[in-house]
């Protein structure tokens, strides 16, 4: 039984540069260290999308259970980053390793620094097609239906 202190989260695991299905990996590790109950999906390729030209993704999500507020959850997400040797260049630009927030239980916030539910977890099929292989009854944690026929699965390969 979950700890009821504990609060369930979702980050999604994305990166593009210096072997990054390697940096995922090595995050999910990093995470499974720091979320009990641990779980993560299997690894995707895919296309980036938006308006910078760059490599192609690897994406993944992890979920499990902290007692760490949001905003020390973001501290050490960020931190993960930094370790993975992120620079914050341009905004959706190539990146060793970004660590999201997605879901912080059925928690919603907006403040300066945080948006939760991330407010684009919902659009994007890198997010809820890895996300549906955590979540057996097809929806988010906040209780909205994933509906798999909305993404375009021609930019999203499941890998080994
Ligand atoms: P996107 O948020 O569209 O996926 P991004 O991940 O490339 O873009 P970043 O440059 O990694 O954006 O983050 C910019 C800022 O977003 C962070 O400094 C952080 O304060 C803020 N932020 C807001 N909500 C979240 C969240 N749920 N998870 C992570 N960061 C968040
Ligand atoms: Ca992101
Ligand atoms: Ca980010």
């Amino acid at each position: 039984m979950p700890d009821p202190a504990k609060t369930e989260v979702y980050l999604g695991l994305g990166a593009n540069l210096a072997d990054p299905r390697d940096q995922v990996l090595r995050a999910m590790q990093e995470l499974a260290e720091l979320l009990s109950d641990y779980r993560a999906s299997p690894l995707y390729r895919t296309r980036p999308v938006g308006p910078v030209a760059q490599p192609d993704f690897i994406n993944a999500v992890v979920c499990g259970y902290t007692t760490l507020a949001p905003d020390a959850l973001l501290d050490h997400c960020q931190a993960l980053e930094r370790r993975h040797g992120r620079e914050r260049t341009i905004h959706w630009g190539p990146r060793t390793l970004d660590v999201d927030i997605l879901y912080y239980g059925n928690v919603h916030l907006n403040s300066a620094r945080l948006q939760i539910p991330h407010p684009e977890a919902l659009r994007r099929g890198f997010v809820m097609i890895p996300l549906l292989t955590l979540r057996p009854n097809g929806e988010t944690p906040t209780g909205d239906p994933i509906d798999r026929s909305r993404y375009d699965d021609a930019g999203l390969e499941l890998l080994a």
